[in-house]
């Protein structure tokens, strides 16, 4: 299992959580060139360690444990996998 961004992040890409990351499995970092075109932050399925850290500090409440991701965002468990072409 691991954590999802979801919808809200979409045109908000606040970059809390990514300082919150742990194991820094979130992507794009404000500083990395795909930022600015990305649609939404990512996190890395396969590096995540389910800690939970990120979800507090998100200031629009997207991101979700999968158990917990609102069914009609069920989509976005593959896309953020296929960032990191998992
Ligand atoms: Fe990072 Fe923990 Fe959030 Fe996974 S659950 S993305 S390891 S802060």
């Amino acid at each position: 299992m691991a954590y999802v961004i979801a919808e809200p992040c979409i045109n908000t890409k606040d970059t809390a959580c990514v300082d919150a990351c742990p194991v820094d499995c979130i992507h794009p970092k404000k500083d990395e060139p795909n930022y600015a075109t990305a649609e939404l932050l990512y996190i890395d399925p396969v590096e995540c360690i389910d800690c939970g850290a990120c979800v507090p500090v998100c200031p629009v409440s997207a991101i979700f444990a999968l158990d917990d991701l609102p069914e009609k965002w069920h989509e976005f468990t593959a896309k953020n996998a296929a960032y990191y072409g998992r």
